[in-house]
């Protein structure tokens, strides 16, 4: 029989400073994380998103260049090119309470204070695979394991 169950969990702050998708990545990188979901909470200083065009194809980057609430990050680690690749979201506010969020992209993105929990998962590998249809590196089709 093969299903996912919890293994590890890492659970503490992201250094001030830091970018919020690059500490991720290293983090799952150092410890060999093959499968996991990630969420988090706390502050950006700015941050660099991304918009996925479903006409185009293509991510459009834009940055928010102001102090921001992390509302809510979620995001999952998986198998792309052979490595663990993190996908993450985050809905952030800003002074007014008004959220804006996006798909978080590779530096860009210094975290104020930000607590994250990465929950390892342990069973059958998970690779990306290209999508003609949506133009994105997604999983398999879903499966009952
Ligand atoms: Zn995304």
């Amino acid at each position: 029989m093969s299903s996912y169950s919890a293994k590890r969990t890492i659970i503490g702050h992201v250094e001030k400073g830091t970018d919020l998708y690059d500490s991720i990545t290293r983090i799952a990188q150092q410890n060999n994380i093959m499968l996991g979901r990630v969420t988090g909470l706390g502050a950006v200083q700015k941050a660099k998103l991304a918009y996925y065009d479903q006409k185009e194809m293509k991510y459009k980057d834009f940055e928010l260049n102001e102090p921001m609430e992390i509302v809510c990050m979620y995001g999952n680690i998986s198998v792309k090119d052979g490595r663990p690749f993190v996908h993450a979201h985050v809905a952030l506010s800003d002074g007014k309470g008004n959220a804006r969020g996006g798909h978080l992209l590779p530096g860009g993105s210094p975290v104020f204070a930000c607590e994250i929990t990465i929950e390892e998962f342990e069973g059958p590998e998970l690779v990306r695979g290209f999508d003609e249809r949506t133009g994105l590196a997604l999983w398999p089709k879903e499966k009952v394991l």
